[in-house]
Order: structure tokens, then C-alpha cells, then sequence
């Protein structure tokens, strides 16, 4: 994912490491190049504004020019404000699943990856924090999307609430509810349909659901290699149906990287997992440290 920006990172701080003493005007030069790779990356320009000026700033006072390391040094910089950049101040906390049952809310466009993301979480809930998982599918445009989410739970071994046709939405969540109280589960699901684009329909169904559910969790699955479109739906979203937690897909392809780094500090919701392929295991929580470290190489 960060192939192209690392490679040009690298290239720029193995010259500063290489060169010995430090001017400000070589700290600035190479900050102008860290800028372009950004820029090339996909990042939204005042983020990569913000960071270029954040790390020159730091970068360019004496305590480091005049070090013995001072390359290492301005690198050290430029990883530390890389996790600010990826996490806020803080690394986010746990998932809020506690009082069961506990509602999560997923939403996203569709093709963005929400129905696999649905089933992936649902299968980390279960291994990982011992929860008994319900899912169901809202999708009710879709006949193939809520009979995907019922083979994906067979296969994860995750109970779907049963389709019954005909059904609205709000039905299908006020179903999910009531089940999921009287069937002892920790936590429900509501994959919430998608639409090709944003639209007012989409959006009065899911505020409809909301209102029903009162999700602790409202998380937004986007397409991690759509760059800053996947920053602009996650804007939207947030202001029509507030969004606790955003999932970027899709890590695992040659995208630009762009948007797990503008995410963050545009929107100011965190990014909670990652997804890094098809499979049912491949999701990650987000570690920013981590993330930082591939970018950084
Ligand atoms: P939905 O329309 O948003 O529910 O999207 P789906 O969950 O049906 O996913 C669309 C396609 O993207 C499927 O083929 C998924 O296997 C694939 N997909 C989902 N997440 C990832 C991911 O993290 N990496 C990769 N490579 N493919 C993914």
C-alpha cells in the first residue's frame, strides 16, 4: 500500500542521513520533496501542509541541526508526526460492545467492502473476545447480499438473523433487536444496504436504522484505494449519520496510501482495522506505530 511513498521517503532521508551536518536549508529542501511524495500519495493538501510545516518546524532548531545524528534525528521527527497524523493524540479505544446486546452499525457504499468487513469483525469478535455474534443483512434491494451474509456466517460459524422476505429495513433491524436480547448475543450487526453513491434515500434508510438500534458503534467501510474520495464519503457520512470508527479496505492493493493518512486529521474519526485481502482473517486492527514503521520501512 505505501510502496510508492516509503520508496520516496527513503530515497530523501537516506541522502540526510548520508550527508552529516544539516543546514535548515537542507532539512527545508528535503521537507519540500517529503511534501511532493505526500502530495503523490494522495494525501489532502493542508495535511500534507500540516505536516511538512509541523516537522520543519521541530526539525530546524538547533538541538537537532547541530546533533551528532542530526539525519536520524529529522527522522525521528517525521515518525512521530506520522502516528499524530494516522491517530490524533491518542491511539482510540476499545470497541464500545459492553451492556449486551450491543448494536454496531455498518455502513459504507456499495462494493466497499461492508458486507466481508461485517463478517471479518464478527469472526475477531468471536475468536478474540469470546462474543456471541449476530448478523443480519438490511440490504433488501440486494436478495444476493443478505444471502452472501448468510453463507459468510456459515462459514465463520456466526449466527445470520433468518432472511424473510418482504421485509423493510427498519423491520429487519427492529428483528435483529429483539432477537439478539432474547438469543443472549454480546453483540448485533446491521450491514446496512449501500448505494453507488451517496443519495438521500440511502441516507434517510440508515438514520431510520440508527434511530431504531441507538448503535455504541457506527462504523463506515471505505475503500482504502479511492485516496481522498474515501476521506470525502467518510465527511458525508459522518455529517448525515455520524460515524464512530471508519474501516479502510482494500490495504492490501497498490493504492497510494493517501487515505489512512488524511483520514484522521480531516474527518477526526479514527481508523479502527484495516482490511488486507478477501479472506475472513484478513483484518487488522489499526496500529499506527505499525503503519508508520511500513511507511517509514
Ligand atoms: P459491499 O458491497 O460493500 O458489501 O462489498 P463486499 O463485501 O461484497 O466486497 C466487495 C468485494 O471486495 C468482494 O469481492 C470482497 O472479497 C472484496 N474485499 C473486501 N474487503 C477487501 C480487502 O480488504 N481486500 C481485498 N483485496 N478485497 C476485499
Amino acid at each position: 500500500m505505501f510502496e510508492n511513498l516509503s520508496d520516496r521517503l527513503g530515497g530523501v532521508f537516506d541522502r540526510l542521513t548520508k550527508q552529516g551536518a544539516l543546514s535548515e536549508d537542507d532539512v527545508t529542501a528535503a521537507m519540500r520533496e517529503v511534501r511532493v511524495a505526500l502530495l503523490e500519495a494522495d494525501v489532502s493538501l493542508p495535511v500534507a501542509r500540516g505536516f511538512v510545516k509541523s516537522v520543519t518546524a521541530k526539525a530546524t532548531g538547533s538541538a537537532v541541526t547541530k546533533s551528532v545524528t542530526p539525519g536520524q534525528q529529522v527522522v525521528k521527527i517525521v515518525h512521530d508526526e506520522l502516528i499524530k497524523v494516522l491517530q490524533g493524540e491518542d491511539a482510540p479505544e476499545a470497541l464500545r460492545i459492553d451492556n449486551p446486546p450491543a448494536p454496531i452499525l455498518m455502513v459504507g457504499l456499495q462494493g466497499s467492502g461492508k458486507t466481508t468487513t461485517t463478517a471479518k469483525l464478527a469472526k475477531r469478535l468471536k475468536d478474540r473476545e469470546k462474543k456471541r455474534v449476530l448478523m443480519a443483512s438490511l440490504d433488501t434491494n440486494r436478495p444476493a447480499a443478505m444471502e452472501q451474509l448468510a453463507i459468510l456466517g456459515q462459514q465463520i460459524g456466526v449466527d445470520t438473523l433468518p432472511i424473510v422476505p418482504g421485509e423493510s429495513a427498519v423491520q429487519i433491524a427492529k428483528r435483529a433487536k429483539q432477537q439478539a436480547s432474547l438469543g443472549g448475543y454480546d453483540v448485533y450487526m446491521l450491514d446496512t444496504a449501500g448505494r453507488l453513491h451517496i443519495d438521500q434515500v440511502l441516507m434517510d434508510e440508515v438514520q431510520a436504522v440508527r434511530d431504531i438500534a441507538t448503535p455504541r458503534e457506527t462504523l463506515l467501510v471505505v475503500d482504502g484505494l479511492t485516496g481522498q474520495d474515501a476521506v470525502n464519503v467518510a465527511t458525508e457520512f459522518d455529517a448525515k449519520v455520524g460515524v464512530s470508527g471508519v474501516v479502510l479496505t482494500r490495504m492490501d492493493g497498490d493504492g497510494r496510501g493517501g487515505a489512512a493518512l488524511s483520514m484522521r486529521a480531516v474527518t477526526g474519526k479514527p481508523i479502527r482495522f484495516v482490511g488486507l485481502g478477501e479472506k475472513m482473517d484478513a483484518l487488522e486492527g489499526f496500529d499506527a506505530q505499525r503503519i508508520a514503521g511500513r511507511i517509514l520501512g
